[in-house]
């Protein structure tokens, strides 16, 4: 079971401060000028946590824990 990062690229202003701050997560795309997840199953806790509260737009957030389906 892991916590699972959102990241709503709509509402992303580009400002890379979640990829600065959390590089293994998040990764700038240079052509959409948007950030993206790059590991969804999260990383560092508390680097991810600096990302969510330094996020100018609040686009960040963590999903529900993610189970895997046994079947
Ligand atoms: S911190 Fe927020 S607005 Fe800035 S790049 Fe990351 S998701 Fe986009």
């Amino acid at each position: 079971m892991a916590r699972h990062v959102v990241l709503d690229e709509e509402c992303c202003i580009g400002c890379g401060t979640c990829a600065e701050l959390c590089p293994d997560v998040f990764e700038m795309d240079a052509e959409a000028e948007k950030a993206r997840v790059i590991r969804s199953e999260g990383g560092d806790e508390e680097c991810i946590e600096d990302a969510i509260t330094s996020c100018p737009s609040e686009c960040i957030s963590l999903g529900g824990l993610m189970q895997k389906k046994s079947s």
